[in-house]
């Protein structure tokens, strides 16, 4: 079998497109001109100012894709638009865009698939596939941007998949995304969420980078976590809680944490109390104050699994007892309820119909 060795042109961050141009004979400020254009979403064959003998030796060594548009529903209610992209290999993953004031949002996929096991999840029910190069995390911002001929200025890592189980890709791809000559989305505009992989979360502390982390909680203590989430046997609530200290203490960055209200599970008003509880506890003790944020979101029914979602009231009550204990706690808006805008649904009936 004839193996491909040629490298995706859009995973390559500037220094690493700088150092090909030089090794291949041609001058370093080419890699800077084509840079910025390949993060517009122009393809090297498009870039006539290269001249056909360099994009002759880019086509031998790398290759160039952009995610597909399969599918794109616009929400008539408030505008989210969904997109169902698929890659070179026939995979696909999903990204919605959501407009807000303050500018457009991006919420991007970092597998294809889950392997985190989450009960109440619709990306995670075949397994994880596999990761997302930093070409294809990349290239769905680039991808959103270009069909919407919009910039888009905030993006949250929510999407299919576990980014801390993807953890180089991920980082490339936020070091990419950054960058002044590319997309120059600034950290403070990125959010990370995770299940909680702790060992991840000291990682990514480590690389010091101002991105929000937000913390899909769900439960307020191990036992009612570890029924829905299998990573807290792994990692229990504790753990995730000291990490999530360690975290703030480092970069000073606040963290949200996403509780999902799912009727008779973890909704309760003495769940309420117990998550107060124990947020103030482990991370507000005596001198410190981390400011904490919850956003709880009703859980999305998701037709294989039989979790239904929490009544207003409830909702209501659960937010009341967190802020009487001195937590924020805010309900998340639905945006695109008419477009099934959340994660893994589209894909699940994208395969479903291809099988
Ligand atoms: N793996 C990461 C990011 C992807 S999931 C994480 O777990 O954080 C993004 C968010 O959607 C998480 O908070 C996840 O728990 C939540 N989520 C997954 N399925 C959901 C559903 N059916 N209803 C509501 N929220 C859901």
């Amino acid at each position: 079998m004839e193996t491909d060795l040629k490298q995706e042109l859009l995973s390559l961050d500037l220094q690493e497109l700088e150092s090909w141009m030089l090794s291949a004979g041609e001058a370093k400020y080419r890699a800077k001109q084509m840079f910025s254009q390949l993060h517009k979403g122009i393809s090297p064959d498009e870039m006539t100012n290269l001249g056909k003998r360099l994009q002759a030796k880019l086509s031998e060594h790398f290759h160039w894709h952009l995610p597909l548009i399969e599918q794109k529903l616009v929400s008539k209610l408030d505008g989210t638009v969904k997109y169902l992209f698929s890659l070179c290999d026939g995979n696909c993953v999903e990204s919605v865009v959501m407009r807000y004031e303050h500018g457009n949002t991006i919420c991007i996929s970092s597998q294809v698939g889950c392997r985190m096991g989450c009960k109440f999840c619709a990306s995670t029910i075949g397994g994880r596939v596999r990761d997302l190069t930093p070409a294809e995390l990349l290239g769905q911002v680039i991808a959103a941007q270009k069909d919407l001929g919009e910039r888009i200025s905030n993006i949250v890592m929510m999407g299919i998949g576990e980014p801390l189980d993807n953890y180089d890709n991920v980082l490339k791809f936020l070091r990419l995304v950054n960058c002044d000559e590319g997309i120059n989305i600034g950290y403070r505009h990125i959010s990370l969420s995770t299940c909680g992989l702790v060992d991840g979360i000291y990682r990514l502390m480590e690389e010091n980078l101002p991105i929000t982390l937000s913390i899909s909680l769900h439960a307020p203590d191990d036992e009612t976590r570890s029924a829905i989430m299998p990573i807290n046997k792994r990692f229990g609530v504790d753990a995730l809680l000291e990490a999530c200290r360690a975290y703030f203490a480092h970069t000073g960055r606040r963290i949200s944490f996403e509780y999902t209200l799912i009727a008779g599970k973890n909704d309760s008003s003495e769940n309420a109390q117990k998550l107060a509880r124990l947020l103030n506890s482990k991370l507000r003790s005596r001198t410190e104050t981390m400011p904490i944020h919850v956003n709880l979101i009703p859980v999305n029914e998701v037709e294989e699994t039989d979790f239904k979602h929490s009544s207003r009231g409830a909702v209501q009550a659960f937010a009341k007892v967190l802020e009487s204990k001195g937590i924020r706690a805010t309900v998340r808006r639905r945006l695109g309820a008419d477009i099934n805008a959340s994660c893994g649904q589209l894909r699940r009936a994208a395969m479903k119909e291809s099988t």
